[in-house]
């Protein structure tokens, strides 16, 4: 496959907002984005000013007065599979904005971002048809009784605001529910992946979707572009993946206008691998959830607790199979881990490292910068690492690092390995390793988690509840449940 991009005027530096479906220029400075394999520049990008994001807001709120607001749900389903079918269409373009942006390896973009940012529209465009909702009738006095109905409506106007790990996928994954259900969207793509949402402008123009419908506004978070949309009183809901300090801010910010969120945040997610387990799954499994991505996966493993029987053969193996990943150039297909997202947050993944060192820790593997080709030395590379012998109070074990790498204890009964996997302020996700099915559903009951898979990782049917607990999150989405935040019920009563 060839991954050469046709100059677009979606691509064209700087890369601009997208307003009322038209791609327009900055009102205020560019910013830089960077290749984080080299560190080269990728474009320059357009920072949305407050009139900007003024602008982008009040174009969705005339969308909905305009045909998308008219629409039938089976015109606007047919116009999402259009979406889709767009995606695939330009998948090489979407694919190398992807990996230029994010670093990540050609293998895993073209696996799962891209064929997945798609799949979210041709999913919500099926759900969109099966929604049904709740009719009571009621008795009254007189005999003759009353029917209640309840109608559903857009919520209005939805800010998106995303991270740069999986910046399609994630970000899709709310924009397609959002415009399936009627709403209009003004998209805040993370400051560090910016190009792949702005494509998806012109996409949305060959699809039929009206202008207003799908905005992007490029900026920063505080003081920016994500301070200015979801503080702006014409937002009617807003829809965040990303850090959980943020979520904070974004509540805040959501209050002041008693605006509902979905908030999607960050965890510190465990393995839980008993010694009855399949060992190679277990060991293929945790490989993908510690380092996939560069380990910069939300639901991604940074704590894993084993049966001290298996304990010593798990490290070794784990550490042997870590040692194969093989750095480098995203756009080789032999390349299994790509760098992190930026020199900023390597320094950020190496403080870590350097505490792990610091407390204690035995590093069984990494802990260091890679050497690799002089063409990646501006790259933000950092080894795979795995820690054994630090104790649960080790900020290592309990922050979220969002790298490459994860601590290992053994625990001696299945009562000490739950309380090991919910001692944490964070319940997105959990793997449990064991051929025990019984034991398997008494744990996943007992773990403090939105997501729980039993001898699997990131295996994800798009309808199931995606969501996280404690400081993971605020409500679920996929499914029905993207649905209920996408729209409003109203109720009918209807004297007979
Ligand atoms: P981040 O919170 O730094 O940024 C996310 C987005 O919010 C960016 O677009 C940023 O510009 C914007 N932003 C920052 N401050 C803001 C503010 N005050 N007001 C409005 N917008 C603001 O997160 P990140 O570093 O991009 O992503 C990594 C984090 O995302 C990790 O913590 C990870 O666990 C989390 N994450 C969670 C899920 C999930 O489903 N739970 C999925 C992916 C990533």
């Amino acid at each position: 496959m060839a991954l050469t991009a046709t100059k677009t005027e979606a691509a064209a530096s700087p890369l601009r907002n997208f307003i009322d479906g038209r791609f327009v220029a900055s009102g205020k400075s560019t910013f830089e984005n960077r290749n984080p394999a080299t560190g080269e520049l990728v474009n320059l990008v357009a920072e949305a000013d407050a009139a900007m994001v003024d602008d982008a807001v009040k174009a969705a709120q005339r969308a909905l007065r305009g045909p998308w607001g008219r629409m039938s749900e089976q015109e606007r389903s047919a116009i999402l599979r259009k979406v889709a079918d767009g995606i695939m269409r330009r998948f090489d373009e979407f694919l190398k904005a992807e990996i230029l942006d994010t670093g990540k390896p050609v293998s895993l973009a073209s696996h799962i971002d891209i064929p997945r940012g798609a799949a979210n529209f041709n999913v919500f465009a099926d759900q969109v048809l099966t929604l049904s909702t709740e009719s009571f009738r009621m008795a009254t006095p007189d005999g003759a009784g009353a029917l209640n109905y309840a109608i559903r409506v857009p919520r209005g106007v939805i800010a998106v605001v995303c991270p740069w790990n999986l910046p399609l996928l994630l970000m899709t994954w709310k924009v397609a529910p959002a415009l399936a259900c009627g709403n209009t969207v003004v998209v805040k793509p993370s400051e560090e992946t910016p190009t792949t949402a702005t494509l998806l402008g012109e996409i949305m123009n060959e699809a039929g979707v009206p202008p207003g419908v799908y905005n992007v506004v490029h900026g920063f978070g505080p003081g920016s572009t994500g301070e200015f949309l979801t503080q702006h009183p014409g937002v009617d809901g807003i829809t965040f993946t990303g850090e959980t300090s943020t979520g904070r801010a974004i509540m805040t910010a959501a209050a002041n206008h008693v605006r509902p969120v979905s908030l999607e945040l960050g965890g510190k997610n465990a393995a839980v691998v008993f010694a009855d387990c399949n060992l190679d799954k277990a060991i293929e499994g945790t490989m993908r959830s510690v380092f996939a991505n560069c380990g910069q996966v939300c639901l991604g493993t940074e704590r894993v607790y084993v049966e001290r029987t298996l304990f010593d053969t798990f490290v070794d193996r784990l550490k042997s199979a870590a040692a194969n990943l093989r750095m480098g150039d995203p756009f080789d297909r032999a390349t299994t881990m790509g760098p992190l997202i930026s020199q900023e947050h390597r320094k950020k993944v190496l403080s870590f490292y350097d505490k792990a060192k610091a407390e204690g820790a035995n590093v069984v593997l990494g802990g260091a910068v890679p050497s690799l080709d002089a063409r990646f030395h501006g790259g933000s590379f950092v080894q795979p690492t795995i820690w054994t012998g630090l104790p649960e109070t080790s900020s290592v074990i309990r922050d979220e690092i969002f790298g490459p790498c994860c601590h290992i204890t053994p625990f001696d009964s299945e009562e000490e390995a739950i309380a090991l996997s919910n001692d944490s302020p964070y319940g997105l996700a959990t793997s449990i390793w064991t051929e025990n099915l019984t034991r398997a559903h008494r744990v996943a009951a007992q773990i403090e988690v939105g997501i729980t898979w039993v001898n699997s990782w990131f295996l994800r049917d798009l309808r199931t509840p995606f969501g996280g607990s404690k400081q993971s999150g605020i409500g679920r989405e996929g499914g029905v449940h993207s649905m209920e935040f996408y729209t409003e019920l109203r109720n009918v009563c209807v004297k007979l």
